[in-house]
């Protein structure tokens, strides 16, 4: 099938309130120029030379999603035009993040990125970490920043009950962070969760932004590392 036929199948899967997020990652401009032009707006990258040579090149109209480990040296690159940044895993980061915002006179939307599988190299807060900055005086201060959800990996299994376990944690996560820090906030309500091979799972446990590539675009172009 072709990158279109496959936007829309997995579209017609999406219950209404959980976006497609088109991760393009080592692909060429022309693939997402397809995609862009049967009507996906939304592209997730996860290095930052990359989506910005690919921002400076595509359609102004893209919304363009920082999903992959941000260092803070390299926010200033972003900073002008990301859309969202899912992949937030320190305060450190959020305080860079909201420097660079300052300075273009914007507020960055972020998720925290909640570090929910065993597998030892996902980055992440835990449960206790993420507590502790959303209550510190140090977050109080980011005037330049707005924290609209939260964002996580499953591990990397067959074992569906396992990813169920996972996504269902981040949840009930999600919805006590609202509950505690955001009541009254029209906007804490994103849970950026589900890729190819799992995304269904991440549905049905409340997902509300899937992060879909190789089921668009095919198997990547070039190793990652
Ligand atoms: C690459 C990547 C995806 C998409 O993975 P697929 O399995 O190709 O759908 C989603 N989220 C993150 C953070 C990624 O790095």
């Amino acid at each position: 099938m072709s990158i279109s036929e496959n936007i829309k199948h997995i579209l017609s899967e999406l219950p209404a309130n959980v976006r497609l997020v088109a991760v393009s990652k080592t692909k060429p401009c022309e693939d997402i120029l397809e995609a862009y032009n049967g009507g996906q707006r939304i592209f997730g990258e996860n290095k930052v030379q990359e989506m910005t040579t690919k921002q400076e090149q595509l359609p102004s109209d893209i919304e363009w999603h920082m999903i992959g480990h941000l260092q803070t040296n390299k926010v200033k690159y972003i900073a002008p035009y990301v859309s969202l940044i899912h992949s937030v895993d320190s305060l450190h980061l959020l305080e860079a993040i909201n420097k660079e915002a300052m300075k273009h006179n914007r507020i960055i939307d972020c998720l925290l990125q909640i570090h929910i599988a065993t597998e030892e190299t996902k980055f992440g807060f835990d449960d206790t970490e993420l507590n502790q900055a959303l209550s510190s005086p140090e977050f109080a201060e980011l005037k330049n920043v707005r924290i609209v959800g939260l964002m996580g990996m499953a591990t990397n299994t067959d074992d569906t009950i396992k990813i169920h376990h996972e996504f269902g944690h981040l949840h009930q996560l999600f919805q006590d962070i609202k509950k505690a820090y955001y009541p009254e906030s029209g906007y804490f309500k994103e849970l950026s969760m589900g890729m190819s091979g799992d995304y269904k799972i991440a549905i049905e446990e409340g997902s509300t932004l899937v992060r879909i590539g190789s089921a668009i675009f095919g198997a990547r172009n070039y190793p990652l590392h």
